[in-house]
């Protein structure tokens, strides 16, 4: 991995990068179904990190995890050197944490999801604005100021307006990378981002996390773009059945012949 950093980049050859997120040994449960089986995996700041696998392996769920949507059982969780160890619980709460913290941490790692999960009674603008004022505490004006930019920045400026049926998915979910974008977060989050779009507007949300990458966003994406994810990552992840099977530079992953289903030309 270290070789792959420094070649994307030089500048940085004497010191490693920071880890803007890492888990360490995740292990998640649905009633007696264990989807992740102890999972570690870091993303060092400003690169990309794509997942891999076929659908049931646990991608969602270890995203899930990631921001704490889901609450791992055990292992440990870093984000923004803030260490959160999980051990089971019976009653179920996040162990150590109270809403607040919760809040603060999730605020850090946003996620943009397959299905854009706008609010419909807001606007584009209104779907920008709501986190960062009320979990952030932002004025209205502050808020409304960074959601602008970040409209801009995926060319979405000009519907600010808009209510969310009324764009198509492509539109819907550069609104959704926008509201991800206003927290201002150290991770971002994309659960195959592309999967529910119609073929042609695939390429212009790909074309906006491609920009992402370009300046250097710490991302974390779950993607069935092959081609996309072996151009965009710097690190490539194979999790086969809730474990890594394979990880590293994606010219690695995609010779490895574990993957060879899912890097297949025909697949
Ligand atoms: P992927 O994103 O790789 O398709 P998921 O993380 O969505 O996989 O799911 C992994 C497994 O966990 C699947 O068998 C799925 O049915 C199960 N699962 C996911 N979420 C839940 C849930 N909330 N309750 C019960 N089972 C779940
Ligand atoms: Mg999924």
């Amino acid at each position: 991995m270290t070789s792959s950093l420094n070649a994307a980049f030089p500048d940085r050859t004497t010191t490693a990068p920071a880890v803007a997120v890492a888990a360490h040994q995740l292990i998640k449960h649905f009633g007696e179904l264990e989807v992740l089986k102890g999972v570690s995996l870091e993303v060092a700041e400003g690169t990309v990190t794509s997942i891999i696998g076929a659908s049931g392996s646990g991608k969602s769920t270890l995203l899930r995890c990631m921001n704490l949507l889901e609450r791992p059982d055990q292992g440990e969780l870093t984000i923004a050197d803030e260490a959160i160890r999980f051990t089971r619980n019976p009653e179920g709460d996040i162990t150590g944490l109270d809403r607040q913290q919760l809040q603060r941490l999730r605020a850090k790692v946003t996620m943009v999801f397959q299905q854009f999960n706008l609010w419909p009674h807001l606007t584009v603008l209104g779907n920008v604005i709501e986190a960062p004022m009320r979990v952030k505490g932002l004025s209205r004006r502050r808020a409304t100021a960074l959601g602008e930019h970040y409209l801009e920045r995926v060319g979405m400026a000009d519907r600010r307006d808009a209510y969310p049926a009324f764009l198509s998915g492509g539109q819907q979910q550069r609104v959704a990378i926008a509201r991800a974008l206003a927290m201002e977060p150290r991770l971002l989050l994309f659960d195959e981002p592309t999967s529910a779009l119609d073929p042609e507007r695939v390429n212009e949300v790909l074309g906006v996390i491609r920009g992402l990458a370009d300046e250097g966003r710490t991302m974390l994406l779950v993607t069935h773009e092959m081609h996309f994810a072996r151009e965009v990552s710097d690190q490539l992840v194979y999790l086969d059945q809730g474990l890594i099977a394979a990880s590293g530079t994606p010219e690695a992953v995609f010779e490895d012949p574990r993957c060879s289903q899912f890097v297949a030309p025909a697949a």
